[in-house]
């Protein structure tokens, strides 16, 4: 039996899916490349923003044009919040909740030649889903320990797709590591959908710090990566904690959404760009080289060309390492969507890509600070005549090649350039 899975979205639907990858492997399904014809199509929706709503719809059609016999299986946010729309669609077989992704391959047997729509329970479970965790070539894997938010931002759909917040027991979290010590994983990315707020459903006083420290004494696991945190949790205490680990990367990414205090109000984001701009400054003063990287919407409501302009110069001012920009999406059943002012979309599109032209500068900045000097990079795998990995600020280095394997080995490596947010170099000394 084939099989074959397409995630929409973000990190931590790419880590689910590949955890519902394994289950379908381990029963022993054949994963193949999603164009081509399978027995069971697994989509994993986003519902983030209208286009990934849009995507979503795509991805289950094109299986079932591929394939119009083979099951289909739907799950995420897209499923979760709108599951009579996803269960009209011609060939969906079932839709599944986050409660049973683990039942994934059981539910989708449990269909029967006979085809039939079955819609798997849409609860929510209040304890951690214990997914395993998703890999990127032989080098990182993501390490999900965080699922749902009750943060409510204004604009946002995901406390209503993915529920309350659940913590993966610190117990789980280090078999977890240790696993993928033992199948030779040198980083581990710890995400979550709202990771500061990991350990408030557990015994009194653990926090993401707390499931940091579990990797301190695994051997192997060398660099620890942050999913993206928040301005307002960045205590002295916790700067200073990371900064003394020697296994946490020195890549943050601090959620900004808007560098305007009047916008971020309005999105019910509970921080000032003053705010911000001192967790910012904390980070930099004990770990003057690291990497501050960010998400911005642009053209929420409301917004005004003054207030777009107060976000362009926040982001110059605090010198952001990189920006993934989002024009704004409005989300049915969402405070923002309701909210007057709504832009059209070319002021959208205008804004954002002024506000690209900008992250693409301030890339190109941060990198070049990195010429002449000389980094520990992992590395990942060959790229034509060059092989390329990461330093801990998750900067993309390129060496050229030689005759030996670099996949997963750390080398120092002197940079000699920087071009469009890329390090060149040269390597010194292998390091591990
Ligand atoms: S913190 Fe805000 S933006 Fe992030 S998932 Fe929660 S509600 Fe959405």
């Amino acid at each position: 039996m084939k099989a074959a899975f397409c995630t929409l979205g973000c990190k931590v639907n790419q880590y689910d899916t590949e955890a519902m990858r394994e289950l379908f492997e381990n029963a022993g399904y054949e994963t193949v490349d999603f164009s081509e014809p399978a027995d069971v199509y697994v989509v994993n929706t986003c519902t983030v923003t209208a286009t990934g709503d849009k995507k979503s719809r795509q991805m289950i059609s094109r299986a079932h044009a591929l394939s119009p016999d083979a099951k289909i299986v739907v799950a995420g946010c897209y499923a979760q919040r709108s599951p009579e729309e996803v269960l009209a669609m011609p060939g969906v077989s079932l839709v599944i909740g986050a409660k049973d992704r683990l039942r994934v391959v059981e539910l989708t047997e449990a269909l029967g030649k006979e085809k039939k729509t079955a819609v798997g329970e849409l609860k929510w479970e209040h304890t951690f889903e214990p997914l395993t965790a998703s890999r990127e070539g032989r080098t990182r894997a993501h390490l999900k320990i965080q699922e749902g938010c009750d943060r409510f931002c204004t604009y946002c759909i995901i406390p209503y797709a993915r529920g309350p917040i659940r913590s993966r027991p610190l117990v789980e979290v280090r078999a977890e590591l240790t696993k993928l010590a033992n199948a030779g994983y040198k980083e581990v990315v710890l995400t979550g959908i709202h990771l500061m707020s990991y350990g408030r459903d557990l015994e009194k006083g653990v926090t993401l710090l707390d499931a940091i420290r579990e990797a301190d004494d695994i051997d192997g696991i060398e660099r620890i990566r942050l999913g993206s945190l928040e301005p307002q949790m960045l205590t002295d205490e916790f700067v200073s904690t990371l900064a003394n680990n020697k296994k946490v990367c020195r890549q943050f990414h601090l959620s900004l959404q808007s560098g305007s205090k009047t916008v971020l109000e309005r999105m019910h984001r509970r921080y000032t760009p003053e705010e911000y701009a001192e967790c910012v400054r904390r980070l930099r003063e004990k770990m003057p080289e690291c990497a501050v990287t960010t998400d911005i919407i642009v053209g929420f409501p409301g917004e005004t060309e003054q207030e777009f302009e107060e976000t362009l110069q926040f982001a110059r001012d605090v010198a952001l390492a990189r920006i993934h920009v989002f024009p704004y999406s409005r989300r049915e059943g969402t405070v923002a969507a309701s909210m007057p002012g709504q832009l059209s979309r070319g002021v959208k599109a205008a804004r954002a890509s002024k506000l690209g032209t900008l992250a693409k500068e301030l890339e190109q900045q941060y990198a070049s600070s990195f010429v002449g000097t000389v980094q520990d990079v992992l590395f990942e795998e060959r790229e034509g005549e060059c092989v390329s990995g990461h330093t801990d600020t998750y900067l993309k280095v390129l060496i050229p090649a030689d005759e030996d394997d670099l996949s997963n080995r750390f080398l120092r490596v002197r940079i000699e350039k920087a071009a469009e947010g890329v390090l060149y170099g040269r390597s010194e000394a292998e390091q591990h």
